[in-house]
């Protein structure tokens, strides 16, 4: 079969395309025939040597895997070939604290797939039964990819905190990014008043045309606390969903009502930030982290893709021959939600 290895991280990665055996499955594995990999901002950051610790050498990258079952060893009795799945982000244990607290992804005794062990960019992959999700036969195999990381784990962020209620105001940045087009989608089926932020001028056309609430380009002029008040009647936003990080940090606060909450999701550039506490304290507001997602929360958006409730957008495919392409396009801000990478 064949795989794509990342052989030199670095501001040009070196990705080969490889043939190397079939793998062999135990009779408590399965065996899938990859479809789709989302190429994640966490492939990116391994890519260009950005992210460096828990690295395998020589990783074959990809945490956002789509499929179909091939073949399965003679202990397993719950699944069968030929059914479509999603992965979970990590080979995870079933049994440590965070496993039975529904947070697998965080599995103290697991590495994640495209990270401490190899991931999707390969035509085939062995996995244990509980690492996948079967998806309903009516749905486009190649969008399912997008439904652990970043459909589930958007919805995930969404959900923290006590969350927001229908009417109230939840600011998205990095909309046309995989993580914020689908939190947009999320927020506006559950009843919120969505304002979205863009920083990529090319991308607000196509982004005008989806469901993502009011959207906005982000330039030097633009006051994005006085607009988002000016948009809300003075309340500001009950939420900020920001998975950009540092760069839109202080604006997120600012931006925030009474009560309101900021779920960071991601950190491009890797900054460190500097703010007044008193923006925190004078709102009473909250800040939260968020990762990733666990099974539950993958059948959650499973369940959000099936009652519609938001809509994969994978803006490009690339074959495994073209990665230099689709992590230049992704890393020049190219991609309108996720560029998905296709077994060739
Ligand atoms: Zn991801
Ligand atoms: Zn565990």
């Amino acid at each position: 079969m064949k795989v794509l290895t990342l052989k030199n991280p670095g501001n040009e990665p070196l990705l080969l395309v490889e043939s190397v055996d079939d793998p062999v499955i135990s009779s408590n594995q399965i065996l899938v025939r990859v479809a789709a990999v989302g190429l994640c901002y966490h492939d990116i950051a391994v890519m260009n040597g950005t992210l460096t610790r828990g690295v395998k050498e020589n990783v074959i990258l990809g945490h956002e895997i789509s499929g179909t079952i091939v073949e399965i060893g003679s202990d397993i009795e719950h699944l069968e070939i030929g059914q479509n799945i999603v992965t979970s982000l990590n080979a995870f244990c079933g049994y440590c604290e965070m496993c039975m607290t529904n947070r697998d992804y965080r599995c103290q005794n697991a590495q994640g797939f495209g990270h401490g062990i190899d991931g999707g960019f390969s035509e085939l992959i062995k996995l244990a039964p509980q690492h996948v999700s079967v998806i309903p036969e009516s749905h486009n195999l190649i969008d399912a990819c997008l439904y652990a990381c970043p459909i589930g784990v958007a919805n995930e962020a969404l959900n923290l905190g006590d969350s927001f209620r229908i009417g109230d105001t939840v600011v998205i940045f990095g909309v046309g990014g995989g993580l914020g087009i689908h939190a947009a989608q999320i927020a506006l089926s559950k009843g919120a008043n969505v304002i979205s932020f863009t920083s990529s001028p090319n991308k607000l056309d196509k982004l005008e045309k989806l469901s993502v609430g009011q959207v906005f380009l982000i330039d030097d002029f633009l006051n994005i606390p006085e607009l988002v008040f000016a948009l809300t009647e003075d309340q500001g936003a009950k939420m900020v969903f920001n998975p950009v990080g540092s760069q839109v940090f202080l604006n997120s606060l600012e931006s925030l009502s009474n009560r309101g909450k900021m779920i960071v999701t991601g950190e491009v550039v890797g900054k460190p930030v500097n703010f007044n506490l008193a923006e925190i304290i004078f709102r009473d507001a909250q800040i939260f982290g968020s990762s990733g997602v666990g099974t539950n929360g993958i059948r959650d958006a499973i369940n959000l893709v099936d009652e519609k409730q938001v809509t994969p957008i994978v803006g490009k495919q690339y074959g495994f021959s073209e990665i230099s392409e689709a992590y230049s396009a992704v890393k020049n801000k190219e991609i309108v939600g996720r560029a998905v990478i296709i077994p060739d």
